[in-house]
């Protein structure tokens, strides 16, 4: 079977390489000039994800991803820090996910799938042409064409909007602005000490709520696999503020205002950032998680059902979306019953992961009220707890 996938992103890569795996003809077509500019952050992946990914990459490749990223021994516990950096609440962990940077997710992904993946094309729409459907560019020429289109270009799809017949994402009403802070001989004495082993949330009733996390992914040098795509140690910061439109400007500056009511030390940490990592994004939602009649058109990850980062989830979903559909494939043979059998385990998926990242937000704003901190706190972290351990298997 000839499949078109759209997007080089994650759930777009790792359909690919699942796909051929079964012995299917893959394109991918990106916007994307190249992977150099790949930006982002620190990637959370949970078992489910890597047993999809395990299956879909050459052992070598799969052991790369290991190497590049850290496990359990940096995420022992989840911890809620006050906005002194002194632990309020430790949740122990033994996990078994892969943290890993999203560079070095996307080009690990890359390997071994050379021409299959090409470069600086801008899909625009799909249409159907007997028993097959092609991508068609901005000039509606025909760009791609296969048995079975995926349509893997992340939130606000365009193209899944017109497949689907309504827009996929709305914005939820807050905006993140993260960056990252090397960890050098003089940031990491002002880290404190639980974020060595666990991530954790600020929180408080003046406090902004924030993401801390520290990075360290430290490989076998001996590993030929690994070195090109390690990255530095670095601390991730990710705030959460009131908002829908993405700040363009002054965003060191707008996050140091925002982190007034914390400790000179922690805000220092904030401070120290590589400017060129901080960025800022609005936070999007599914706007209606019921099914459309597929045709040879699968919709996956992001474009079909964006979950806002506060679940730690996204990337996660979006590889079993894929997951589920390379089975559907496989066990029918046929591209719209696989498009269509794919659909409910999904949308079921994202459902639970969009209640648990808005128990988040929602808990986010009854924080900032002294009255309300600890009974919400006492309700909101076994809520994180679960949003991260969210199983996306097939239980669902
Ligand atoms: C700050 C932040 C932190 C996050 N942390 C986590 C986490 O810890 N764990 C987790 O699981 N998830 C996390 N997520 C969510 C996760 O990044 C996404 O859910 C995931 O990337 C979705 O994968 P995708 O393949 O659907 O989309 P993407 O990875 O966004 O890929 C879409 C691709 O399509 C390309 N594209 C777009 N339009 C077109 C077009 N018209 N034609 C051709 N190509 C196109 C894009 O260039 C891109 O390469 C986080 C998100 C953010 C913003």
């Amino acid at each position: 079977m000839d499949i078109v996938v759209v997007g080089a992103g994650i759930a777009g890569l790792a359909a690919a390489h699942l796909f051929r795996v079964d012995g299917h003809a893959v394109t991918v077509v990106e916007r994307d000039k190249d992977a150099d500019r790949t930006a982002g952050y620190r990637l959370h992946l949970d078992p489910t994800a890597l047993a999809v990914l395990k299956k879909a990459l050459p052992d070598h490749t799969f052991s790369a991803l290991e190497y590049s990223g850290t496990r359990g021994e940096a995420f022992t516990h989840l911890v809620v820090l006050d906005e002194q950096g002194r632990t309020r609440l430790r949740i122990p962990r033994g996990d078994e996910s892969l943290m890993i940077g999203r560079r070095p997710l996307r080009r690990i992904l890359l390997r071994e799938l050379g021409d299959a993946v090409r470069w600086g094309v801008h899909a625009a729409r799909v249409s159907h042409d007997n028993d097959r459907v092609s991508i068609r560019d901005q000039a509606d020429r025909v760009i791609a064409e296969g048995d079975l289109v995926v349509v893997a270009d992340g939130t606000g799809s365009l193209i899944a909007a017109d497949v689907i017949g309504r827009p996929t994402a709305r914005p939820a009403g807050v905006i993140g602005i993260a960056g990252r802070t090397p960890l050098t001989a003089d940031t990491c004495p002002v880290v404190p000490d639980d974020l060595w082993r666990g991530p954790g949330f600020v929180v408080g009733p003046r406090a902004t709520t924030a993401f801390l996390a520290t990075h360290r992914p430290e490989a076998n040098p001996t590993h030929a696999e690994v070195s090109p795509d390690l990255e530095d140690p670095y601390l991730l910061w990710s705030l959460v503020l009131d908002g829908e439109d993405r700040p363009r400007s002054d965003l060191l500056r707008r996050a140091l205002a925002a982190t007034t009511s914390w400790s000179d030390p922690l805000r220092e940490l904030v401070r120290r950032s590589d400017p060129d990592s901080v960025d800022a994004f609005v936070f999007y939602r599914p706007v209606d998680l019921t099914g459309w009649p597929a045709g040879r058109v699968a919709v996956v990850g992001d474009a079909a059902h964006p979950i806002p980062p506060t679940a730690g989830i996204g990337a996660s979903i979006a590889i079993a979306d894929v997951g589920d559909l390379a089975a559907a494939l496989r066990s029918s043979g046929d591209p719209t019953t696989a498009a269509e059998a794919m659909q409910q385990p999904m949308l079921r998926r994202a459902a639970q992961a969009q209640r648990s990242s808005s128990r988040v937000l929602a808990a986010r704003s009854a924080l900032r009220r002294e009255a309300l901190r600890r009974p919400v706190l006492g309700a909101v972290l076994p809520t994180l707890d679960r949003a991260i351990r969210l199983q996306t298997s097939k239980r669902d």
